[in-house]
């Protein structure tokens, strides 16, 4: 083990040999940088004897490859997973360093929008943890997911500059830099009686790799992620250019070159189809996949084993280039026969989809296509073309059935029918939500290739969501059952033995109310409002979407509103109602439901006649070290989406593991989450998906009708539109004509009352404090079955085939 004193040599030595001055004329950021690298010295030792051991064995790897990872700070998890964090505090602490100060430093690394780039970040922790040999593959942006400020009720969007004094985590590869090629056209030869396609005309973009190290939780396994930049190659950016004089045209070439990695698209669940974001796509897919080949050839002989080495993760079909790419290289570079290829690829690719929304469904209109990527087109073209000659075979005549299968039909390249016919496995990411992909949305394929469909439950890591983020509840866990939990998370379980346990559930109290106070001190002082600890903590954290239904929150806090003023004796546990989350920039509607929850907030937060017993707050930049702050604060986890339409959630899986009782609907995980706890553990109320669908296909669904009927419902509507809000009048006409005359397309009136219903449960519920910590002990106890360790140990034996590689211990260490 390292000593204190040994690390405050290491620390002071390599903040002189980085700074060149004395320890006290260190700036607060000298003290990060220097940290920062101190920590990356004992990673590099397990990094290079990982890369090595990986180097030399048989077996699998796995690359996941993703548009997004949304990894949040790294010091902290860091220090955590290599059992550094007390030696380290301590030892700055004698320097006269607070480690969470300089840890507040790091800025969240960003790349991601919500749950599907969280989600591959929880899934790298999981692969470490679990030494199983997995990388991630995506892009370095300039620029991450955008920072929310909020002026005047409305959402503002700035530039996340999360680079600006650089990263501590990353090093550049300049050595593995690949040629990416867009436009240009394909021109056949026939040599040897062999065609070629031979590419030519186009545009050369540099793909310069930069690798993070991702830590196991102490192991000595470090996996790496591998994100792409974009830069001009030089012998295209060069005095030769400016020396004909047209320098002016080589910067601008420059800046479009770059402008590849500059910036994460801000949009979730929706597709906005700007040719930058599919040259994004091409670009790192490409990039990815050449040097996977080229390390493999350094590993193995011949390419006909590809697909028994190696495995391709597609994170949704952002990634689905990654099957027509590998094909390009084998028949083009490799000199492989089409079948031989086809046979590869396909059994080294792996897709997993993450939405039914028909406006997130990827489609690239073909001229488009074509243009950019001309060698890439025609391939999808003859997968198209095969696939299409099959489907006549088994459908003769069945033209319906056969374009709504083909890859390319009514001018579109249809990239989930790609991924489908050039994978070997696709899954949903809940029970719910694969049933639903096999029978509506993909069932023809189902039909098909049943064999490659199958179920991966999503996972949350928990050594973040909890470890890291509830330092005190994971010292109670580790007090009570041991330690061990952190390896196998179903150890979680044994905390069941302990719910009767009065001292353990007074302790669960009290941590919570630890933790209620720790948020209540950080919005006293970010926000200069008051809010009661005692009071319920009802929080709704995720994008803000129209299924998602934010508003059906705000319209029953409108409710509960009305209900105190009418009547101010009204017997409520004082309520906080906590929001957080961000619009897409061009996504109207949800930009004016942020509007309206800080409308709301104003008036009841100000309001002196309901005596403090309701307090509305919208906490601005929701982001992954946000969510930190937040789960273990929260007493209920609002999980509110039009039944269908979520497919899994993982901030449903956050809350749980640190004790908050679910409000929800029966969609996604939510529905596995009640499977776990028990009816009597979560609070359930709406429509069924089944029912959902059933209206969606046969009608029957009148909105007037509910606001005819139902007075309270027709009150709070009106308040939108009739100057009870302090807004101009047509401010919220567009929520209000989107419920009435356009019928209400997320269910939120139909599932008004009931929802209404559910939280007068949670009200009485929460009055037998006994009751709900043993809810709460319930709820954590069962939260095993969400940790991405076992997600990911299912899709390593289902889907990979790949297994654990102990790395062995490095001497020099
Ligand atoms: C977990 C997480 C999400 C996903 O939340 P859902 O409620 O599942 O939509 C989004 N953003 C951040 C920062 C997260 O940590």
């Amino acid at each position: 083990m390292i000593t204190k004193e040994y690390f405050k040599k290491l620390y002071l030595d390599k903040f002189q040999s980085m700074h060149g001055k004395e320890i006290a004329e260190a700036t607060p950021m000298d003290q990060y940088l220097t940290l920062g690298a101190v920590i990356r010295d004992f990673i590099s030792r397990k990094w290079i004897a990982s890369n090595n051991a990986y180097a030399k064995m048989d077996d699998k790897e796995t690359y996941y490859f993703s548009l997004e990872f949304l990894l949040g700070k790294l010091m902290d998890a860091n220090l955590l997973k290599l059992h550094l964090k007390e030696i380290c505090a301590e030892a700055l602490t004698e320097l006269g360093i607070q480690l969470d100060q300089i840890e507040a430093l790091e800025p969240d690394a960003g790349l991601g929008n919500g749950g599907l780039g969280r989600l591959a970040a929880c899934f790298l922790d999981s692969l470490a943890a679990l030494q199983l040999p997995g990388h991630g593959c995506g892009i370095r942006y300039k620029y991450g997911f955008f920072e929310q400020k909020i002026v005047d009720g409305y959402q503002v969007e700035l530039p996340d500059n999360w680079l600006k004094y650089g990263n501590v985590w990353e090093i550049r590869k300049a050595d593995k830099a690949v040629e990416v090629r867009f436009g240009g056209n394909v021109r056949l030869d026939r040599v040897d009686g062999r065609t070629l396609f031979i590419h030519e005309n186009f545009d050369p973009v540099l793909a310069v790799p930069y690798d993070t190290p991702i830590v196991g939780y102490r192991n000595n396994t470090v996996n790496t992620l591998r994100l792409w930049s974009a830069e001009t190659t030089m012998k295209d950016f060069d005095f030769s250019t400016f020396n004909r004089g047209d320098y002016l045209n080589a910067v601008k070439y420059k800046y479009e070159v770059e402008s590849i990695s500059q910036v994460l698209y801000p949009d979730d669940n929706h597709l906005e189809g700007r040719v930058l974001r599919l040259k994004q796509q091409y670009f790192f897919v490409s990039a990815g996949i050449q040097s996977i080949v080229r390390r493999y050839k350094k590993r193995h002989i011949h390419l006909r084993d590809f697909h028994k080495k190696v495995a391709i993760h597609i994170n949704d079909t952002h990634p689905v280039l990654a099957i027509p790419e590998l094909m390009r290289i084998l028949i083009d570079e490799e000199e492989m026969g089409w079948d031989e290829a086809w046979e590869i690829t396909t059994g080294t690719i792996s897709y997993t989809n993450h939405t039914i929304l028909p406006e997130a469904l990827e489609k690239w209109p073909i001229d488009i296509f074509q243009t950019l990527l001309p060698r890439i087109y025609m391939i999808v073209h003859e997968i198209n073309e095969r696939f299409c000659r099959q489907l006549w075979e088994k459908y003769p005549g069945d033209w319906n059935k056969i374009r709504s299968m083909a890859i390319l039909s009514d001018g579109y390249v249809h990239m989930a029918h790609l991924a489908a016919v050039g994978s070997n496995s696709i899954n949903g990411v809940a029970k719910i939500h694969t049933e639903i992909l096999k029978s509506q949305v993909m069932s023809n394929f189902y039909d098909s290739y049943p064999h490659k469909f199958n179920n991966k439950t999503n996972g949350i890591t928990p050594r973040r969501w909890l470890l890291k983020s509830n330092p005190q509840l994971s010292r109670l866990i580790s007090d009570t059952i041991g330690p061990d939990w952190l390896y196998d998370s179903r150890k979680l379980q044994l905390l069941v033995d302990y719910v009767r346990d009065s001292a353990f559930q007074d302790r669960i109290h009290g941590i919570k109310q630890h933790n209620k106070a720790l948020l209540t001190a950080f919005i006293k002082d970010k926000y200069q409002i008051s809010i009661d600890p005692d009071s319920i903590f009802d929080i709704q954290v995720k994008r803000i979407h129209a299924y998602k239904r934010q508003i059906l929150n705000v319209l029953h806090i409108m409710d509960l509103y009305n209900r105190l003023l009418e009547n101010p004796n009204l017997e409520i546990h004082p309520r906080t109602f906590i929001f957080g989350g961000k619009a897409a920039p061009s996504y109207y509607m949800a930009k004016q439901t942020i509007k309206l929850i800080n409308t709301v907030a104003a008036v009841i937060n100000q309001d002196t006649r309901i005596h403090g017993k309701l307090k509305v707050i919208f906490l601005e930049n929701y982001n992954v070290s946000l969510g930190e702050k937040i789960f273990p604060a929260a007493d209920v986890s609002e999980q509110i989406s039009t039944a269908s339409k979520e497919a899994s959630g993982t901030g449903n899986m956050k809350f749980m593991m640190n004790g908050a009782i679910t409000i929800g609907t029966l969609d996604g995980a939510n529905i596995e989450i009640k499977e776990e706890v028990g009816e009597d553990n979560i609070v359930i109320f709406g429509l069924t998906a089944d029912q959902v669908l059933k209206y969606y296909q046969e009608g029957g669904y009148n909105a007037w009708d509910l606001y005819h009927e139902d007075g309270r419902l027709k009150m709070v509507l009106d308040q939108l539109i009739n100057g009870f809000l302090p807004v101009g009048p047509d401010e919220f006409r567009g929520i209000y004509e989107g419920f009435l005359y356009h019928n209400d397309e997320y269910f939120v009136l139909k599932d008004f009352s009931s929802y209404v219903e559910a939280h007068n449960k949670i009200n009485r519920l929460y009055q037998d404090k006994e009751k709900w910590v043993q809810m709460s002990i319930h709820n954590i106890a069962h939260s095993g079955k969400f940790s991405s360790d076992k997600t990911i140990s299912e899709y390593a034996r289902d889907i990979w085939n790949i297994h654990p590689v102990p790395i062995p211990n490095n001497p020099l260490f």
